[in-house]
């Protein structure tokens, strides 16, 4: 029986899976099971244009593949809930009007950081900082903007937020300077993935979010939304990424690392032996099935630096 401790996988379906990603999954996978906690698989399908069923599926069949199996969600919504983000939005309705009730949202008619909200602010995608323009007091109540329907943003503090990551220590973030006031809906009605993760988190009782470093500052934003929901913050652990020769984060893109390329020419026990060596859990690149590492994984063996593979 798996004790409280829960750990998550949490994929965006906007593309076959890379090394990458399975090196998020197997970390996750392998902290939380180290613990004899379960491991959830959610969706993070938020983005309309970009995120399709078919990838979803081949996502769980690399995962099954590769030995990683899930205790909790996935497709088909598991024994206790609904695990894809598309199918949740009167949860996050909900936990919105709270926040609509404290006074700190507004509507916001600007679009460009908008388009870019149901994605996680991956640090190499360009950071936008918003000046503000739509919050009360700076903008006429009485403007009109014809059909559009307004963004809903969230009034940040000038202040700073601290936590600390297991892997990376303490971090201080001043949302101000560092994101601005920032979307939880954006004007098509579509979630905001800040939104999306800090309610999906905590109402699925994940105690830890093990994920890529580039997510790091993201915590902040996060840890400050819990605060207002009243929401416990789990421990956040980021890893370093992995990176192409040239130093670059791997990305769907890269068609030679993605899953159905290497499954192509190696067998699941070697892909989790080399990204268990890469992240220094075991000593050669030797082929091994998950569950033989789980006695064997520490944090204190996971390196920092980005790793180049
Ligand atoms: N859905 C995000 C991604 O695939 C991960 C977000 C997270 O782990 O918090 O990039």
């Amino acid at each position: 029986m798996a004790n409280s401790y829960k750990g998550r996988f949490a994929p965006s379906p906007t593309g076959r899976m890379h090394l990458g990603n399975v090196y998020s999954a197997l970390l996750s996978w392998l902290s939380i099971k180290s613990k004899g906690g379960s491991w959830v698989l959610r969706i993070e399908d938020l983005d309309p244009g970009r995120s399709r069923l078919e990838f979803a599926r081949h996502i769980e069949d690399d995962l099954h593949w590769l030995g990683l199996d899930w205790d909790e969600g996935g497709l088909d919504g598991g024994q206790t809930g609904l695990y894809c983000q598309s199918q949740r939005g009167d949860i996050y309705a909900a936990q919105l009007q709270r926040l609509e009730e404290l006074g700190l949202t507004y509507p916001c008619w600007c679009t460009r950081a908008d388009i870019m909200a149901t994605q996680a602010p991956h640090e190499t995608d360009g950071r936008i900082v918003y000046a503000g323009t739509c919050r009360p007091g700076n903008i006429d109540p009485n403007a009109t903007h014809g059909d559009r329907k307004p963004a809903t943003r969230l009034i940040v503090p000038d202040e700073d937020i601290t936590f600390t990551d297991l892997n990376y220590g303490p971090q201080s973030v001043n949302l101000a300077t560092h994101c601005g006031d920032f979307v939880l809906r954006r004007g098509d009605g579509a979630w905001a993935y800040q939104l999306a993760v800090v309610v999906d988190d905590a109402l699925m009782g994940i105690t830890e979010v093990v994920r890529g470093r580039d997510l790091l500052l993201s915590a902040a934003q996060q840890k400050y939304l819990y605060g207002l929901l009243g929401f416990e913050v789990p421990q956040f652990a980021h890893i370093p990424l992995l990176c192409s020769e040239s130093g670059e984060r791997l990305c769907k893109r890269d068609k030679s690392l993605d899953m159905e390329q290497i499954r192509l020419r190696h067998t699941p026990e070697e892909v989790i032996g080399h990204l268990a060596w890469l992240a220094g859990i075991q000593e050669k690149p030797e082929p091994c099935a998950p569950a033989s590492l789980i006695s064997v994984f520490d944090w204190s063996k996971i390196p920092t630096e980005d790793i180049i593979c």
